[in-house]
Order: C-alpha cells, then structure tokens, then sequence
C-alpha cells in the first residue's frame, strides 16, 4: 500500500502519493484535456482496485441469494455478508451490545430510524404526540426531511439547534433545547456543506442524558475520521459506502441494540419475518427484522474491502492528509479577493466550501470543469444552513486520500482565473 507521505512535504510538488494513486485507474484520465483533479469526494468518492477485485470475487466465485440457501454458493455468499457485518461493526468500534444494519446508503438508514420510531406497529410508537425531536441546523438534508416527516406524522414538535454565525454548535444552546419531552436528538459528525465538525460527543452526551434517543450522521467522517461507537452516547450511526472509497448503493445503520429493537421495521417482506400465516407475520431477530428482502450482497462484501483499504492505508494518516489539503485550500482562496471560506476558522476538515462575492457558484464549477478540475456547487443538500449563514449556494471542494497538494496549487489557480474571468 502506498504511503501517504504529503503530511511531512506540505511542499507543494508532492510525489509520494502516486503508488496509492495508481489502486485508482479513474484518476488516470484527462477531462477537457487536462488531468483530472477530482475534488467532489464529499459527494462520492472513487473506489480503490482490492474493493473493485473484492466484489468482483464475489461475483466470479460465490454469487447467490443468502441465508435461505443450502446448497455450497448460497453458504459462500452468507458467510461473505455476515463477514463483512462482522468487519464493518469492528470498523465502528462496535461492541457486544451494538448490532449493524446494512442499507442502501446514509438515507436509507436515517429513514428507517425516523420511520422507526414514529411509526406503531405490535408496540406504540415511540415518538408521541406533543413529544420533541431536535436537529442540528448542519445537517443535510437526509437528516431533516425525515424528521420533518416524523414530527408530522405524530404530532410532536421539531426543533432546531441552531450554529452561531461561523456555522458552529454549542453545547450549552442543546442544554437550553432539552426538555422531558425530548425523545430524539440528531445531529451529523462533518457537515457536509461546510466541512465543520462539531462537538458531537458533547452533545450527544447531553442529548442522552435527557433520555433522548441519539443520532449521528457520519456519512461525512467515516472515510477519515471514523467515529468510534463505544466511546460514544450514541444510540444509531448511519453512514455510506460510496463516500468512503466503497460501492455505491451500500450504507448502513449501526447502533445499541435495544434502540434498534424499538425500530418498527421499513420493509415487510421475505427474509425479515419469524412465521407467517396468511392474516399475520411475526419479525425474525435482529439484524434481519430490519433487512427485509434481498440486499446488496456483493456491495456488502465492497464496502467491508473499503474499510479493510482505509485501515490499511492507516486512519491517521488519511486524517492528516485531509486535514492540511483543507488547511491548504482554506488559507489559499482566503487570500483571494473577494473570497468568504465558511467555517474559515474552525476544525473544519476535508471539505472547503466559499463564495466570491460577485460571481456564481455556477460559473465557477463550469470553469473550473473546463481545466479538468470537478468540484460540486449549489445548496449540497443543506439548504437551511446556508440560508441560515446568510450565503446562498457555495462552491465545494472535499478532499480524499488521493489528492494532491498541487491539485489544490490548480484549484486555487482556476478560483482566481474564474474569479478575474467572471468579475
Ligand atoms: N448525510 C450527509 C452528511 C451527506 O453528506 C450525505 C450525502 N451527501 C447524506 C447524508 C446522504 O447520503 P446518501 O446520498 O449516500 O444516502
């Protein structure tokens, strides 16, 4: 595996990356006659060859539907999905009393919560009438829109935790929040909009304190800064796998099991039931009560490849990585006139976003695309948080273990021009 060694040479020619570089042919290309610097890694990353090879395995080798099986492929292909279950959750640094999910994606697994728990099935449904669910004001919207639907749904009342101007939270503003009625505290590890990480351990050690069920989105972290579950008051922690060098259409909702035992299931079907008459069902145990129908199977067997490849790359490593690209690319289009970076002065990590004043998002990203530059511009799905920052839609650069200081050199380089260009 190759080393990230740009961590100790922030020098701006780095060339250590290349042998990691090159477990992702993707990267290997030119766009618009330029070579491609894909710095839109916040919305999906690329996947590295052994994750590419692994599932291909799979395919190849093992293919079949599982846990119904008795035959050799079938048993293979059950094996392969409980392992990788089984990876993902010390991957997570699950213990005993945690079980894991697997869903489609980070929206999926925040779904299945909210539609979980206000929903009543052979028990009332957790969140009552005049209850109170609380949401960070960061979050995407995967992590509202549910919610909103759930207050709805059941008559409780939706609040927001709102950040102070530079986007960030603070305990003592949740404290202010809880109340007994709170049954249900949500908030992200790394907003996505403007790479801001939040102190989440706090607060959801405040939020469950109050006897509130606790979420936490890490679709954001769990490439570079995996948040370890033990260690934390956290009842469910979604994420995944495309933004973590993974398939895509693979996720997964990880949590305390007796939280997930008050899930009412998403999906009714084969696979999640105990016994069924033709009036009645009853639910297997978990895991499966909650994975009704066929999953991803290969998908599973990947993105258990892609944690195996970021452990192996070495979790600190990518974390330091991401973290100076960020400081590099902050500092830089701080500089720039005209230029606001959002969360400029926080922790924020992997993820830059900015407005220059006068131009669009839009016509940035285009020119930027026209030096084979991709970056992601609009609301990123968090609209409420840039209206609430006062700043419309941004344009976006995250950052992945592959990337380069000199991709961040040309970034800053297509910023100006764009910004000069455009003005
Ligand atoms: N939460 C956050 C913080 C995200 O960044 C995203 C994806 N942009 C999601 C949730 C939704 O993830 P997915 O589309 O993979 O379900």
């Amino acid at each position: 595996m190759g080393e990230i060694v740009s961590v100790d040479r922030p020098a701006r020619h780095s060339t250590g990356l290349e042998p990691l570089r090159a477990q992702f042919p993707v990267l290997a290309q030119a766009v618009n006659g330029a070579p491609l610097a894909y710095l839109d890694n916040a919305a999906t990353t690329q996947t590295p060859l052994p994750v590419q090879d692994a599932m291909r395995r799979f395919e190849q080798h093992d293919r079949a539907n599982i846990h119904r099986g008795v035959h050799a492929l079938s048993q293979r292909a059950t094996d392969a999905f409980e392992q990788a279950r089984n990876d993902l959750k010390r991957f997570v640094g699950a213990g005993a009393e945690h079980e894991l999910v697997f869903t489609s994606g980070t929206t999926e697994a925040l779904n299945l919560v909210a539609h979980g728990l206000s929903t009543s099935g052979a028990a009332p449904a957790v969140i009552q009438p005049g209850d109170e669910i609380i949401v960070s004001g960061l979050e995407h919207h995967a992590n509202l829109v549910p919610w909103q639907q759930a207050a709805r749904r059941r008559g409780a009342t939706l609040r927001i935790l709102r950040p102070d101007a530079q986007g960030r939270l603070h305990p003592e503003d949740l404290a202010q929040l809880l109340t007994p009625r709170t049954r249900v505290f949500a908030v992200t590890a790394c907003a996505n909009a403007t790479g801001e990480r939040p102190p989440f351990e706090a607060l959801l050690a405040l939020a469950a304190e109050a006897g509130a069920f606790t979420v936490l989105d890490a679709a954001q972290s769990v490439a570079h800064a995996v948040p370890g579950l033990s260690a934390l008051d956290c009842d469910f922690m979604a994420f995944s796998g495309h933004k973590m060098y993974g398939p895509m259409g693979t996720g997964v909702l990880v949590g305390r099991r007796g939280a997930l035992e008050r899930l009412e299931p998403l999906r009714y079907g084969g696979d999640m039931v105990a016994w069924v008459s033709a009036t009645e069902a009853s639910f297997a145990e978990l895991p499966l009560r909650l994975e009704g129908g066929t999953p991803n199977v290969s998908g599973a067997v990947g993105l258990a490849a892609a944690a195996a490849f970021i452990d192996q790359t070495g979790r600190a490593l990518i974390d330091a990585h991401l973290s100076a690209l960020r400081a590099h690319a902050a500092a830089g289009l701080a500089g720039l006139p005209g230029v606001t970076v959002l969360s400029a002065e926080t922790g924020a990590s992997a993820i830059v976003s900015f407005v220059a004043e006068g131009v669009h998002p839009h016509d940035i990203g285009t020119l930027l695309d026209e030096q084979g530059i991709a970056v992601r511009t609009g609301h990123h799905c968090a609209q409420p948080l840039l209206d609430h920052l006062g700043l419309g839609p941004t344009t976006r650069a995250s950052f992945a273990l592959y990337n380069t200081h000199a991709e961040v050199e040309r970034l800053l380089a297509g910023v100006s021009h764009a910004r000069k260009l455009l003005r």
